[in-house]
């Protein structure tokens, strides 16, 4: 399987090289030069199979002769081990036709733990057998970081720094990041927003001298092994309330598209979905552009739901490049207009496209306050505020005869003060990081600068 950049203008690379660059030369993103389609008969096999063997069959195609067959299901398995629940990804009902799907079992509590650790277990076995080591850099509005960091905290050929938007992130986050003790880790609170931090992030990768010498490598969600790996719980969802003998629809929390796009990819293999639902926050950049054609960049406002707080949605790059027919210079002009001014216009014909398989949504905070509560009095779950800016989304597009399964991102107990201001109740932390609160902490505060940012990473490098 090869991998193409969005932009058109670097080198194809296998799985490998892709998964190790995360963000291709020319500033674009790596996809698949095409995507695998699954029989209705090979989707039907899935049923009753565990999560691991599910996440074997929907990857493996796109991993090429990375892994040996063997290699490949010992490092799923090694990702998936320190999980808190059998089936990894347990599906609950929580209303009529509505169906939750809890991606928050994983050591930090967000759904980035499934495709951060199996991506920390496939680093580890590339860059053994290579004999290498590379300098990760994440930037991250909270959760990514904390999950990067716990999937490569103490492997010897890999240096992780992760920025985040100083004062932005909630505590339980910022404590993830900033007390694992291990050398490899350090985690910089950038004066800026995520935007900036994203940004600061993009330019390090055009910066070709820096980026050789560090041997720098992404494993933000623009990282295609990342999407890859998400794509696997629309499946194993899907498959248990009835697909392929009956459409499911599925909505989604969104931020930087990552998620979401793994269920368009999902659906382009063969899953037949009907609805996938962008549920955003406030910071509605994904929900307007959907609506109006006009992808316009805005001031960030932060929110109770501080993952999805960005205004610069990468992943939707690569939907473009599918929605524009795989015109890679289109996208080029388009991130142009995007670079230079504040946004651009979708033409139609792509517009029309992306309207065909997404539906949107915009949540207030204080329509996410009362969905939280409403939530509770029904069921008794408590349930983090990005699921329920998806769960009211799910409620407003949800068809008659077409189960919705919405995405339940985080653990509440990782946004504990929004959680008790809406129900009163304060979810507690999992018994296994109880002690959270007493570790020490240890973190890097840095100007909103790029030139400085750069002179830190290379001066505290471990390997
Ligand atoms: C990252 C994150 C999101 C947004 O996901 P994207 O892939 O960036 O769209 C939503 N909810 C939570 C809890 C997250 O951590």
């Amino acid at each position: 399987m090869k991998y193409v950049s969005t932009r058109g203008n670097a080198p194809e690379l296998s799985f490998e090289d892709a998964m190790l660059t995360g963000l291709a030369t020319d500033g674009g993103l790596y996809v698949p030069a095409e995507v695998p389609a699954l029989e209705p008969r090979e989707i039907s096999m899935l049923h009753g199979k565990s999560y691991e063997d599910v996440a074997f069959a929907i990857m493996r195609p796109f991993v090429g002769d990375t892994f040996e067959e063997a290699e490949f299901r010992a490092v799923i398995k090694a990702a998936y081990a320190g999980f808190g629940h059998v089936s990894r990804a347990p599906l609950k009902q929580v209303g009529d036709g509505v169906w939750l799907l809890e991606l928050f079992h994983g050591p930090t509590l967000a759904f980035k733990d499934f495709a951060m650790q199996l991506i920390g277990q496939m680093f580890q076995s590339v860059l053994r057998r290579r004999g290498e080591s590379v300098t990760i850099v994440g930037a991250t509005s909270g959760d990514t970081g904390s999950a990067a960091i716990e999937a490569f905290r103490g492997l010897d050929n890999v240096d992780v720094c992760i920025l985040y938007p100083h004062g932005m992130v909630s505590e339980v986050q910022r404590r993830q990041m900033t007390t694992p003790a291990e050398a490899n880790v350090r985690a910089f609170a950038v004066e800026g927003t995520f935007d900036d931090c994203q940004r600061h992030l993009k330019d390090m990768f055009a910066n070709r001298p820096f980026r050789e010498e560090t041997r720098l490598a992404a494993v933000n969600s623009i990282n295609w092994a990342r999407v890859m790996a998400q794509v696997v719980y629309y499946f194993t969802s899907a498959v248990a309330l009835g697909a392929p003998d009956r459409k499911v629809s599925f909505c989604v929390p969104t931020g930087n598209f990552g998620d979401i796009y793994a269920g368009e990819i999902a659906r382009r293999m063969g899953l037949p979905i009907g609805r996938l639902a962008i549920a955003t926050n406030q910071n509605d950049i994904l929900h307007r552009a959907l609506v109006s054609g006009e992808y316009r960049t805005g001031e960030v406002r932060p929110s109770i739901s501080p993952s999805m707080d960005i205004q610069v949605s990468s992943n939707f790059e690569r939907l473009l490049f599918d929605a524009y027919g795989r015109d890679a210079d289109a996208v080029r002009s388009l991130m142009d207009e995007l670079r230079s001014g504040n946004g651009f216009r979708i033409d139609d014909a792509a517009l029309g496209g992306i309207g065909e398989g997404f539906a949107s949504g915009r949540v207030s905070e204080e329509e996410t306050m009362s969905r939280i509560r409403a939530v509770h009095d029904a069921s008794g779950q408590l349930v983090c505020p990005h699921t329920a800016v998806g769960l009211e989304v799910a409620d407003r597009l949800a068809e008659p005869r077409v189960p919705m399964i919405a995405l339940a991102t985080a653990d509440p107990a990782k946004f504990p003060n929004a959680v008790e201001r809406a129900t009163g109740i304060r979810p507690p932390l999992p018994i296994r990081m109880a002690d959270l609160y007493e570790r020490p902490e240890r973190v890097t505060q840095v100007a909103n600068d790029l030139a400085e940012l750069c002179r830190t990473i290379r001066e505290g490098r471990a390997a």
